[in-house]
């Protein structure tokens, strides 16, 4: 079954800039920002919480089973620092960014992220683990790898969502 609108995974690290990306592209678009962070909280999909990582142990089935209605119907903006857990059939885009370890660091220690987390989420941003996760999981052709450093660069990669997402509609529902 096709859908009318398309799924988007916006993945990276913590930090990157997954949420303040998913808000501005569901203002600007109408697609709805799925935070999974959210939906974990809300509907209980996890096992407890991880003090020591200070986050959620994610029920991956739950999960799925949570936000399965919402991607079939489509338009939806995932927001999660995973990707390889969801179904290839969902997916249309999943738009990786990437930030320099610098500026990370300088993200992460406003959040006042554990040291051992903060140089963990640091270490896999320089390795590209969700790079690696994201290639391996989806088609090469729809995994696009965008820099997130600066307000211009989340505009532009903004702009170019966008524009794909006009492309997309153009090639999908044309009667
Ligand atoms: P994530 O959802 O990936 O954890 P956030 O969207 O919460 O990341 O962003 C983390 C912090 O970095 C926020 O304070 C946000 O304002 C800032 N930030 C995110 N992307 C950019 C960017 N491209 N340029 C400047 N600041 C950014």
């Amino acid at each position: 079954m096709s859908r009318k609108l398309p799924n988007i995974i916006v993945t990276g690290t913590p930090g990157v800039g997954k949420t303040t990306h998913c808000e501005a592209l569901a203002q600007r678009t109408g697609l709805r920002h799925l935070s999974v962070n959210q939906v974990v909280k809300d509907k209980g999909c996890h096992e407890g919480y991880d003090d020591e990582y200070q986050s959620w142990i994610v029920d991956e089935d739950k999960l799925l089973d949570a936000i399965e209605d919402d991607a079939k119907e489509g338009g939806c903006i995932i927001d999660w620092h995973a990707c390889d857990l969801f179904p290839r059939s969902w997916i249309d885009l999943v738009v990786v960014l990437r930030v320099d370890s610098e500026t990370l660091y300088d993200r992460l220690a406003e959040r006042k992220y554990p040291e051992k987390k903060m140089q963990e989420n640091i270490d896999s941003e320089i390795m590209e683990v969700l790079l690696q996760e994201a290639r391996e999981s989806y088609d090469e052709e729809i995994v696009v790898e965008l820099t997130s450093n600066t307000s211009d660069e989340m505009e532009s990669n903004v702009d170019r969502i966008e524009a794909w997402l006009r492309q997309w509609k153009e090639d999908n529902q044309a009667s």
